[in-house]
């Protein structure tokens, strides 16, 4: 399914729920969310590695967005390619130039572990969130490929995010 029609899913889902689909959201809308922008934006501004990956008018890019919070799931437990607990915390719909960020997984819940697996990145609550927007700016700006069914690629991006911004 394309990530579109998946977003109608959750939509079609999210009405009959009471922790269903947020509404659209600027962001400045909410604290958390501003802070983020802020701090991935003061991210590429700061760092050469970092503004390389997104090139010119990324903070413009976060602020032009629209953001929706939506339950995505917890932790799931992945036995392929080897056994390992992976959460989606955002995802990205270029088209409509939209970051959904998933309100069960790590932006809501930085401390988020099962067992002795974190979802953090090594990062801690600010940074891990100013992490998530950068790695799904990658795909707003059209400079990383849809991921969504690939979490090989998923993490090579996240891999080149933490590697260039912190
Ligand atoms: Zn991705």
């Amino acid at each position: 399914m394309s990530l579109a029609g998946w977003f109608l899913t959750i939509l079609i889902l999210g009405a009959q729920s009471k922790a269903g689909v947020q509404k659209l959201l600027r962001w400045s809308d909410d604290p958390d969310l501003r802070q983020a922008v802020v701090d991935a934006a003061e991210h590429v501004a700061k760092q050469k590695s970092c503004s390389k990956v997104f090139g010119p008018r990324a903070a413009e890019t976060l602020k032009a967005a629209g953001y929706r919070f939506v339950p995505m799931g917890r932790p799931q437990l992945r036995m392929f390619p080897t056994p390992q607990y992976s959460v989606v915390n955002a995802a990205t719909i270029h088209e409509q130039n939209l970051i959904l960020i998933n309100s069960e997984g790590a932006f809501f819940e930085p401390r988020l572990a099962i067992e002795a697996a974190y979802f953090n990145y090594g990062l801690k609550d600010r940074k891990l969130r100013a992490f998530i927007l950068l790695h799904e700016l990658g795909h707003l700006m059209g400079r990383f490929e849809p991921d969504a069914d690939n979490p090989a690629l998923s993490r090579k991006y996240s891999d080149l995010v933490r590697e260039s911004c912190f």
